[in-house]
């Protein structure tokens, strides 16, 4: 085969997208993916270093310049089969790892230029895939062992496909209507669309995951009950974190406050931004989104397409100081989402009805850092303002539901919430009782979910083989 010419263009090829002042107004994905010719370009660009230091930044171990070097010579089917190989859901993980921070971060190629665009790559793969391949999967056969999972998100579809493909009978117990978890009621259809994590899902039950919904495990059925009368041998929990967070500050119960899980969950899940839903959104005039991580931008950037005229992002650090990646960041600022940082709320005003009609707010300066090592922001005197807004989203992070926690005896969990397992393998201090993602974290990223569900399988698989050996 003759060597693959490579492309030394310091700069990634650049993704097509909508214009902001369309997208703005529309819930069509915003990045339109790679050509297949743009695609090998790209691919070109890695130096297939043989230490591969990308790898080591990504939490489900793909083997990077494996799949990137199937892309330069064209094969993109087998480029697939290296990322399926190590990832359940490669086109949401194309779509929305912080990959700046992981793979993409450790890149050879980022040192004197920008990295191989690594994450496009593999979402062009992905969605090649999806739209070429139609092979019908062959479930593995069964190896006799029963495992539940709680919750079907990204943690814990990862680790039911892990043991699927191994042989053991998964059922999936998940609390809403659909599965997903937060790629479904999250994370917005213009930054991952829905039809994407469906074939993703379809994909898993193809292997033979069961997943049943609106199972509410701790109040439907407990884990003693599903260990018990139900006869799994192991439980997974990945039910994550969905209990939002409020400031505690006067007028957070007026109506037009919500917290950004709600207002997520009403815009993606429920559809609330099309004529025919049943659930209803205020039409809002200006908006006042609390918080700089992802979930903040994402519920800016919804409301901006609900018609607001008005949406800040109002967070008491800087702009340097904002947690949401650079790319939702600009994004954001592209599409006319107004930036107030160093600004903090005090208290939310009501107007004669009830309903929010302002916020009252300080503004901040930064000192010197606290124990997270940013720098801690402070009150300036004397700088009271009142910002116009008639919606204030809550975007401060969420914790663990209890529910769990609160109906399975002995299992412990930190003062956060958080379950405590005993390293990265997820046990919990029941036995043949695993945790990982969110409900350990606390609210994280997709992939470091998706690492911990795979990490929990592999733990699950060994834990049960151990059992039985020793029978
Ligand atoms: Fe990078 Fe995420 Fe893909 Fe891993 S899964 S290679 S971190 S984009
Ligand atoms: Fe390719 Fe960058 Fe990985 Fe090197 S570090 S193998 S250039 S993706």
């Amino acid at each position: 085969m003759p060597a693959i010419q490579r492309n030394m263009d310091p700069k990634k090829c650049p993704m097509p997208s909508q214009d902001p002042n369309v997208r703005n107004k529309n819930f069509k994905e915003v990045a339109l993916g790679y050509t297949a010719e743009m695609a090998v370009n790209e691919a070109k660009r890695c130096l297939q270093c043989k230490n591969h230091p990308c790898r080591s930044g990504c939490p489900v171990d793909i083997d990077i310049p494996g799949f990137i070097a199937k892309v330069a010579e064209g094969d993109f089917e087998a480029a697939y089969q290296v990322l399926s190989a190590s990832s359940a859901l490669p086109a949401v993980c194309g779509r929305v790892c912080p990959q700046e921070n992981q793979c993409e971060g450790k890149c050879i190629r980022g040192i004197k230029g920008e990295p191989v665009g690594i994450g496009r790559l593999e979402r062009f793969v992905a969605d090649w895939h999806r739209e070429n391949v139609h092979t019908p999967v062959t479930p593995p056969a069964p190896n006799g062992h029963k495992v539940a999972v709680i919750g079907a998100g990204p943690s814990g579809l990862t680790a039911a496909g892990d043991l699927a493909k191994l042989g053991y009978k998964v059922t999936i117990f998940e609390a809403l209507h659909v599965a997903g978890g937060v790629l479904m009621y999250g994370i917005p259809e213009f930054r991952l669309p829905k039809d994407i994590v469906q074939t993703e899902i379809d994909g898993l039950r193809a292997l033979g995951v069961d997943i049943e919904t609106n199972m509410v495990i701790g109040k439907v059925l407990t884990i003693d009950e599903l260990m018990g009368e139900y006869g799994f041998e192991a439980v997974y929990i990945a039910s994550g974190a969905g209990l939002p967070r409020f400031m505690g500050i006067p007028g957070e119960s007026l109506k037009g406050v919500y917290s950004a899980n709600e207002y997520l969950t009403r815009v993606n899940l429920m559809k609330a931004y099309l004529p025919d839903s049943r659930t209803p959104i205020q039409k809002s005039r200006a908006v006042a989104v609390v918080g700089g991580g992802n979930v903040a931008m994402d519920a800016a950037r919804c409301a901006k397409r609900l018609g607001a005229e008005t949406v800040y992002i109002v967070y008491r650090r800087g702009m340097a100081e904002l947690p949401a990646r650079k790319e939702e960041v600009e994004h954001a600022e592209e599409e006319g989402i107004i930036f107030k940082t160093l600004t903090n709320p005090v208290e939310v005003l009501a107007d004669e009805n009830g309903c929010v009609r302002g916020m009252t707010c300080v503004e901040m300066e930064l000192g010197e850092p606290d124990a997270s090592g940013r720098r801690r922001p402070i009150v300036k005197q004397g700088s009271e303002f009142e910002l116009d807004v008639d919606t204030m989203i809550m975007a401060l992070g969420t914790s663990p539901n209890p529910l769990i926690r609160s109906t399975t005896p002995g299992l412990d969990a930190d003062k956060h919430g958080c379950i405590i397992t005993d390293g990265p393998d997820g046990l919990t201090s029941r036995p043949f009782v695993y945790a990982g993602g969110d409900a350990v974290t606390g609210a994280a990223t997709v992939i470091l979910a998706m690492g911990a569900g795979k990490e929990a399988a592999k733990a699950i698989d060994k834990a049960i083989r151990e059992k039985d050996g020793a029978q």
